[in-house]
């Protein structure tokens, strides 16, 4: 996926993830979707510095870096949702796109779904849209199914 793609991606998950975690559509609402949609399109863009520095779709895009954002909240307190962006940049990347990303790197086999198209092709953003919706509905079941809210994104303060 591209940068464009990305970046879409990540502030309409800051919006819905916002909705999640305070849906009352209020002050509050507001003010979660700025705190979430900053960290969340910072980490979306993460990944992609594997263009400059590294291997393309290997040395950013695979699991070990992903759990790296995911613990670092936890340890330093800092960096809340960037994991998120990481997280569903691979998402676009592996389902959005025809090329798949190397998920165990340094094991370079790149994994993806036959359901990718072409990142230049008209439907790039009507495949990010439609990708982002069902994230947040598995965002929205993860929350409100599984009671997990608190972990591992530490709800923001009242
Ligand atoms: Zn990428």
């Amino acid at each position: 996926m591209n940068k464009r793609g990305h970046v879409l991606n990540g502030l309409l998950l800051g919006v819905g993830v916002g909705f999640i975690l305070a849906p009352a559509g209020d002050v509050g609402t507001l003010r979660t979707i700025v705190a979430v949609a900053v960290p969340i399109t910072l980490g979306a863009l993460v990944p992609d510095i594997d263009t400059e520095f590294g291997r393309h779709r290997k040395t950013l895009h695979n699991l070990p870096v992903l759990g790296l954002f995911i613990a670092f909240p936890a340890v330093f307190s800092n960096l809340h949702y960037v994991w998120i962006g990481v997280l569903t940049h691979y998402v676009l990347d592996m389902v959005g796109s025809k090329r798949g990303i190397a998920l165990f790197y340094p094991y370079t086999q790149e994994y993806g779904f036959p359901t990718g198209v072409a990142t230049k092709s008209e439907y790039t953003n009507l495949v990010t849209l439609f990708i982002t919706g069902s994230e947040l509905l598995v965002g929205s079941a993860i929350v409100y199914g599984l009671g997990w809210y608190g972990w591992p994104l530490t709800p923001l303060p009242a």
